[in-house]
């Protein structure tokens, strides 16, 4: 593994500590193709967890797609162009129901402010209720809703917090009783919320609970929680920045897989392979009354580049049949980890190109070593959880069964040199 002292230092001192890295000692990548990384030194790595490259590093059409439209335009966004209607269409015929405008933004981030500002717009009222161990962004709005670092101040009174679901913990004490638990939780909260004088405008989750650490509570999870929702005025906000673009293998989005409509829809990281592009996906009359209430403009958010690169990385998943080899090799995957067996290992599941390693809660340290002794032998994975205890895997899309055999023995030599 290797690393640039020199870089280390020059990073810290010019960018200071508010771009932390991945691996100890960080790696110096120079070069990304399909599943691979290499580093300065020639060194290939196996990526199994980054999921902005989404049709693969440098994939030759996102490239070429993004190469040809910055030859001939980019510019702001305040003139007509077809490139972002031709992607808006594309993009809401994927979407089902009446999910049919889009706003274009450049971050996940973005995104999800603007969904919080269209459920305070139709609701007239600000209190949202999301889960006790996320992540949704880093505008001021949106990190209230953060659990990593509580806000300065404490966290604003119109944001109320439920428990997430939890594969070693379900909510109600059992995985049959874990939906109507959580409702009664988000019912609670916006009882609260409305006594309180904020009044209720929506619920936002993302629908694979990724930054939960992939909890996996099954079809039907959220039935409940949408029945109370809606019987309380509020829009559901799912997050797709995660599991959308076909990951979850059986469906193109979360919230198909859980099987609920939202109102809004946010999309980020995989949307354009690496390119900065987001979205917002909602009724026109969601639209309408965002509009009325703020207002919005965004200088580079649709940009002819960026809906380039969005377009070329949306034909990529559908001709290349990604979302169904999510579904095969997931399933594949999850096979052979879960002929793996440590001490530490509490529970083993998976959605499609998404798997979870879950240690126990106590063993985090377990983790960390894992994910370090793979980095060192050329497989990069990642941690999420309460505890930073569960191992996350989340390939780029065209992850193949050889590449899920590397992964799974390269896991079983690190496990068994572990305590
Ligand atoms: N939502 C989710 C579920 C995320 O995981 C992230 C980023 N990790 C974001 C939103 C924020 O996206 P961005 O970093 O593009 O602002």
């Amino acid at each position: 593994m290797t690393s640039d002292p020199d870089l280390v230092t020059r990073r810290a001192r010019l960018l200071g500590p508010n771009v932390p890295t991945f691996y100890d000692p960080p790696l110096h990548i120079v070069r990304g193709e399909g599943v691979w990384l290499w580093d300065a030194a020639g060194r290939r790595y196996l990526d199994a967890y980054n999921n902005v490259p989404h049709v693969g590093h440098c994939h030759p059409r996102v490239v070429e797609a993004i190469a040809r439209q910055a030859a001939q335009l980019n510019t702001h966004t305040r003139y007509l162009h077809e490139v972002i209607l031709d992607y808006a269409e594309a993009l809401t015929a994927r979407l089902g129901h009446d999910l049919s405008q889009v706003i274009m933004v450049c971050t996940g981030s973005e995104a999800n402010d603007i969904a919080l500002r269209m459920a305070e717009a139709v609701t007239g009222a600000r209190g949202i209720v999301a889960t006790d161990n996320t992540y949704h962004g880093n505008t001021t709005a949106v990190a209230a809703l953060s659990t990593r670092r509580p806000p300065i101040g404490g966290r604003p009174d119109h944001v109320r917090l439920v428990p997430a679901p939890d594969a070693l913990a379900p909510l109600g004490g059992s995985r049959d009783a874990q939906g109507a638990a959580f409702a009664a939780h988000v019912a609670a909260a916006i009882a609260d919320l409305k006594a309180a004088g904020h009044g209720f405008a929506g619920l936002m989750l993302c629908p694979a609970f990724a930054n939960e650490g992939l909890p996996d509570p099954g079809p039907g999870f959220l039935d409940d929680t949408v029945a109370v929702v809606r019987g309380a005025g509020g829009l559901i906000l799912a997050d797709e920045v995660q599991p959308g673009f076909g990951r979850l293998g059986t469906h193109f989005w979360g919230h198909e897989a859980l099987g609920f409509a939202p109102d809004v829809v946010t999309l980020g990281k995989p949307m354009a392979n690496g390119h900065p592009v987001g979205a917002v996906v909602a009724r026109p009359q969601v639209m309408a009354a965002f509009r009325e209430a703020f207002g919005y403009f965004n200088t580079f958010g649709g940009n002819p580049v960026s809906c380039a690169a969005a377009m070329a990385t949306l034909r990529v998943i559908e001709d290349e049949g990604l979302q169904e080899n999510a579904r095969v090799v997931g399933d594949h995957l999850l096979g052979l980890l879960r002929g793996l067996s440590h001490p530490a290992l509490a529970d083993i599941r998976g959605m499609g190109l998404f798997a979870a390693l879950e240690f126990h809660p106590d063993h985090a340290a377990t983790c960390a070593a894992a994910v370090e002794g793979l980095a060192r032998r050329g497989v990069l994975t990642g941690r999420v959880g309460r505890a930073q205890h569960i191992l996350k895997i989340r390939p780029p899309m065209p992850f193949s069964r050889g590449n899920a055999a590397q992964l799974v023995e390269t896991l079983e030599g690190v496990l068994g040199g572990l305590e």
